[in-house]
């Protein structure tokens, strides 16, 4: 059974600046459904006057904000909770529509971007600077630690309710104002939550949306108000706009692409382990950056290799694919055309360098009548070396390549040859096999006996390598550090 759909009509989506809903004059382009094709809403590429007015508005709400107690910035928060909550289903299965995942991953990215409203409650505790009195004979010393102004996130299309999210509140929380561009391949969710943002009662020009692509990016980048740059997408793209940031000195966090290694020891519990290689590898169609690409079976036992590859390509063999909308389906579409010819093109990629392609997904198996334009099933190949072209770069998509290791020291340097590192796991019944992975990994989130290594809302989303520039991470401690900057007080009375 299909849940019902919530986008019913196709409308052009507008900009919220300054607490108004303002139509664009830019080009528009079509945001699809890719399970049904159908086309959900015409999304605008805003002006440079547009996406100028929308710093302008976060530029001017920012002083007033700044004054605003942190108790009473937190009241918003728990109002924009509440509101949340109360629109959690019809949140989620916009999502669902206008990005392909299955109902229930959509569900767990609203709980998890609801939890950084959640945490960023916390401010008035979390924001506290301290002190030492004493530190030369009636002198006293303390910090305090301040906003900075406007900031703002660029988002990816993966998870279009969320990764704002892992910043926003904590810029909002912490008394700066924030604008928000989110992809255009799926910008529906961020204009639902603008429209709770707005009846939570934040002053108009605290919160903004700007429609658009790398130009409506671009003007946020260079613009000189804006304070502070939060990236999360591809790595080339990345790289160039932390480098835009050095040379014009705004903060920045940028979190990039990945290939993450899922390292299966011996020793490991295969009953519980398979499950959780599932939700890693073809969880979210494999678009995400805590995704599991690389497989590593370890040890030179033929029969426990097989018996861990056997299971994992039955078990993938056998995933449902289809409308996510439908509470059956375990596995959504891609999220464009473009993402699965992307695919395609590294399993053809694959089969030149001399992989086994061992499950093939290229012609999906579909529950359900629909084109077949963005489906494609879990695929696995065998054989693949680390210095493949499907063994070291990002595919973003349901391919699993498995590869074999002797022993935990070979499976480490393999995982550590590659040129990123966002989440790599191991798989092992071993407290010492695990600390010495958690030891030596070159990864900003570990996770041990766990597929998807992904921090909750009071810890620090990090990544190393080609992963991460920067130095503070979203969420978390990391997060209010990054929005707000410390003062030294040094105080005597004569
Ligand atoms: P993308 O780099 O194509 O786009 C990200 C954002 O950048 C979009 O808003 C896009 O409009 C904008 N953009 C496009 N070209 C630009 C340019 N030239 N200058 C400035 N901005 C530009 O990424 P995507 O395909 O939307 O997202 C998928 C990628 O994001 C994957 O590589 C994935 O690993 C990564 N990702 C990383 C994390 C993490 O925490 N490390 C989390 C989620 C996604």
């Amino acid at each position: 059974m299909i849940l019902e759909e919530p986008i019913k009509e196709v409308t052009l989506l507008k900009n919220f600046i300054n607490g108004e809903w303002v139509e664009s004059k830019g080009e528009v382009k079509d945001v699809v459904n890719p399970a049904t094709q159908q086309t959900l809403a015409k999304v605008p590429m805003s002006t440079k006057d547009e996406v100028n007015a929308a710093v302008k508005a976060a530029k001017e709400a920012s002083p007033d904000w700044r004054e605003t107690t942190p108790l009473a910035r937190v009241r918003c928060l728990f109002r924009l909770k509440e509101l949340i909550e109360e629109n959690f289903e019809e949140l989620s299965r916009v999502q669902t529509q206008e990005h392909g995942k299955t109902i229930d991953e959509s569900r767990g990215e609203t709980r998890r971007g609801t939890e950084m409203v959640e945490v960023a409650t916390g401010i008035p505790s979390l924001m506290m600077g301290y002190n030492l009195e004493d530190i030369a004979t009636g002198i006293d010393e303390y910090v305090i630690y301040q906003p900075l102004g406007a900031f703002c996130n660029i988002a990816p299309f993966n998870f279009p309710f969320m990764v704002p999210l892992w910043f926003s509140p904590f810029a909002l929380a912490t008394g700066n104002t924030f604008v928000v561009k989110p992809s255009p391949r799926d910008p529906i969710s961020q204009v639902k939550l603008a429209e709770l943002v707005d009846e939570a009662g934040f002053p108009p020009g605290v919160y903004n949306v700007v429609h658009g692509g790398a130009d409506a990016a671009s003007i946020l980048l260079e613009h000189p108000d804006i304070k502070g740059v939060t990236f999360v997408g591809t790595t080339k793209i990345g790289k160039d706009i932390y480098k835009k940031c050095g040379e014009t000195g705004k903060r920045a966090i940028v979190q990039t692409s990945a290939k993450n290694f899922l390292i299966v020891m011996p020793d490991a519990n295969i009953e519980r382990t398979i499950p959780a290689l599932m939700t890693s590898f073809f969880g979210n169609t494999g678009q995400r950056c805590l995704s599991g690409a690389n497989l590593v079976i370890v040890g030179k036992d033929d029969a426990f290799y097989n018996k861990v590859l056997n299971a994992f390509v039955d078990t993938a063999s056998r995933i449902r694919v289809g409308y996510g909308l439908d509470e059956s389906i375990q596995m959504g579409p891609m999220q464009s055309i473009d993402g699965k010819q992307r695919v395609t093109g590294y399993i053809e990629k694959g089969l030149e360098e001399g992989a086994k392609l061992i499950l093939d997904g290229r012609k999906p198996k579909i529950i359900g009548d629909y084109p077949d334009t963005c489906f494609i099933n879990p695929t696995v190949f065998e054989g693949v070396a680390p210095d493949m072209t499907i063994g070291k770069e990002e595919i973003f998509g349901p391919v699993a390549s498995v590869m074999r290791a002797e022993n935990i020291d070979e499976a480490i340097k393999m995982a550590n040859s590659s040129n990123f590192g966002n989440a790599h796991s191991i798989f092992t019944s071993s407290g010492k096999t695990a600390r010495e992975f958690q030891y030596r990994i070159e990864a900003g989130n570990v996770g041990i006996n766990i597929g998807i290594a992904a921090p909750m809302a009071f810890f620090p989303f990090s990544g190393m390598k080609d992963s991460f520039y920067g130095v503070l991470h979203g969420q978390g401690r990391d997060a209010i550090r990054f929005f707000t900057e410390s003062k030294v007080v040094i105080q005597r009375w004569f």
